[in-house]
């Protein structure tokens, strides 16, 4: 099988083939070629000791040179270029001790984790597959090089990369990779959080969220996000619910992948973390009422120091907290359907989250059964319609839109301080009541008390 390699990619290994050393593509970049996806990235293997590529090439920049690992620039891109190596002892479920290079291929590929990352190419030997990765890739298969056990126990993020890769593809998890899974899941929680959120980020923005069910089934989810093991757990026997709070959930993540396959990375990456924590305090919210069924009542606001403390722990940015948080908060809400009303609700959403809150609550009502769900659906699609109409008619919604500034209320005898402040907010709740208010004149007669 031929793969089609880049310029530059060509050309370093052609370089080092040159020079007399054994070069290949290796990794990701080969699965993904052989599967008829475009690499995001690509990485080099040669048996060159790092300063004989440093010596190669013009420019390098030296990104673990302990790890046998040379970045060489061309043009703006940067490829990085790893001495074949054997990953030495591992303590702790992390850290090799020490890398030992090599100059055998195979060795090189046997320390690599999943049989379709196995995998090296070049133009010269073609692909290089010891490990029958491509057989796995056409089955569909996670499947562990060598002996899972042994593999996951040198590195338990591993664990996480095989539910991610599942999750990515759509495959299967070997019965043996999986068993070995399910038996180290608790050694995960030797592995910093910022790596197990970008293996758990890469899972949820995958088109398979249903592997959030696999990762609860087999005891992953348990070690850094118990919440979740609580949402798979709450049956919820109302009305308004077929599933639990969990099999809900990734209901209304597969409704948004679905149904908002073109939203900016950036929102759908919000919105995806948000429908994964909307119902988090179901669990701790659930009681039964008079009227024999559970409810849930409280859930959204009890949900918001959770879902905070949830993303704390994997170490996420406040940006992304405090986005989640809002919608999270207001997720099963809505204001009476009058104009004032909706733009005080959008004040308090926050407007920049308002797009993703009613692709959310479309996204959960879907998740619904049918019970009252026209009524439901005609409440929601209004909302929406007056949310748009107050956009488009750029009604003012925070006190840097008002007609007056601080400034001209200091003018009037107003003190700065806090007085200033609740005058500037008198006046940012006449605005949202009635935006034809928002002229100068009008607001310092009304300020005056005689508006
Ligand atoms: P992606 O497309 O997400 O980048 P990838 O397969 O390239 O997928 P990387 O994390 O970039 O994944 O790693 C590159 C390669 O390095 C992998 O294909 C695999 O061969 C190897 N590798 C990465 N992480 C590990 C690990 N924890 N244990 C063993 N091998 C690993
Ligand atoms: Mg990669």
């Amino acid at each position: 099988m031929q793969i089609t390699v880049p310029k530059n990619v060509r050309t370093i290994i052609g370089i080092l083939q040159d020079n007399g050393f054994e070069a290949y593509a290796v990794g990701g970049c080969v699965r993904d070629s052989i599967l008829g996806i475009v690499p995001n990235d690509w990485d080099i293997t040669t048996n060159a000791m790092p300063l004989q590529v440093k010596s190669l090439f013009r420019r390098t920049i030296d990104i673990g040179i302990k790890h046998g690992t040379v970045k060489v620039m061309m043009g703006n891109e940067g490829y990085e270029i790893t001495t074949y190596r054997i990953d030495g002892v591992y303590e702790d479920s992390r850290h090799p001790k020490e890398v030992t290079f090599t100059t055998d291929l195979y060795e090189d590929l046997r320390r690599r984790d999943f049989t379709i990352n196995a995998m090296a190419y070049s133009d010269k030997s073609g692909i290089v597959d010891p490990f029958e990765g491509q057989s796995d890739l056409r089955s569909g298969i996670i499947r562990a090089v060598g002996s899972p056990r042994e593999r996951f126990g040198e590195d338990a993020l591993r664990i996480l990369r095989a539910l991610r890769f599942s999750a990515r593809f759509g495959y299967e998890i070997e019965e043996e990779t999986a068993s070995a899974i399910r038996e180290l899941s608790p050694t995960l929680s030797n592995i910093s959080a910022e790596r197990i959120r970008e293996e758990l980020e890469k899972l949820l923005l995958s088109d398979n969220p249903d592997r959030l069910r696999w990762a609860y089934e087999l005891g992953v989810t348990k070690v850094f996000f118990p919440e979740w093991d609580a949402m798979m757990e709450c049956e919820q026997d109302t009305p308004h619910h077929f599933t639990d709070v969990g099999d809900h959930t990734i209901e209304v993540i597969r409704y948004i992948i679905e149904n908002y396959p073109s939203l900016s990375k950036e929102d759908d990456r919000v919105l995806r973390i948000a429908a994964l924590l909307h119902d988090i305090a179901k669990p701790v919210k659930k009681f039964r009422g008079r009227d024999g069924y559970e409810h849930f009542t409280g859930h959204p606001e009890e949900g918001v120091p959770m879902a905070e403390d949830v993303l704390k722990r994997l170490k996420y940015d406040n940006d992304t907290i405090n986005k989640t948080k809002k919608l999270v908060r207001y997720h099963d809400e809505l204001p009476d359907l009058t104009y004032p009303e909706v733009r005080r609700f959008i004040v308090l959403a926050g407007r920049e989250n308002m797009d993703n809150l009613i692709r959310l609550k479309y996204a959960d009502l879907y998740g619904h059964t049918k019970y009252k769900w026209d009524e439901k659906m005609e409440k929601l699609t209004s909302f929406e319609q007056m949310y748009q109409k107050i956009v488009r008619d750029g009604d003012p919604l925070s006190i840097k839109e008002l007609a007056v500034n601080g400034n001209d209320l200091m003018k009037e005898g107003v003190a700065p301080g806090p007085a200033l402040g609740e005058a500037l907010e008198r006046l940012m709740d006449r605005v949202l009541d009635d935006p034809q208010m928002n002229e100068k004149e009008k607001l310092l007669m009304y300020h005056r008390g005689d508006g």
